[in-house]
């Protein structure tokens, strides 16, 4: 690893933490503080290669924007559901 990137996680809390729906990540310089919302990125990524199967003719700004629409329609509890689905889904 760089070490610039090791000295900042030395010197800064980083967690994985829920933000919001349009926030994949937050620093908070005041605090040296990072979160990073692992859920979120995670829901994106699979919705967005799921897009891909699902409407193969459209090119990657169509199916970006789609994502965007959908992760922003879905309830909280509904993207915390899909990651969990996920990861048991990648566990057995
Ligand atoms: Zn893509």
């Amino acid at each position: 690893m760089k070490k610039a990137i090791s000295d900042f996680l030395e010197s800064h809390t980083c967690k994985f933490r829920w933000i919001d729906k349009e926030t994949v990540g937050l620093y908070i310089p005041e605090k040296d503080e990072v979160y990073i919302n692992l859920y979120l990125l995670i829901a994106e990524t699979l919705l967005h290669e799921f897009l891909h199967f699902q409407y193969p003719y459209l090119g990657e700004v169509e199916i970006e924007a789609k994502t965007r629409k959908k992760v922003k329609n879905m309830k909280v509890d509904e993207i915390r559901e899909l990651v969990d689905y996920l990861i048991a889904f990648k566990e057995d």
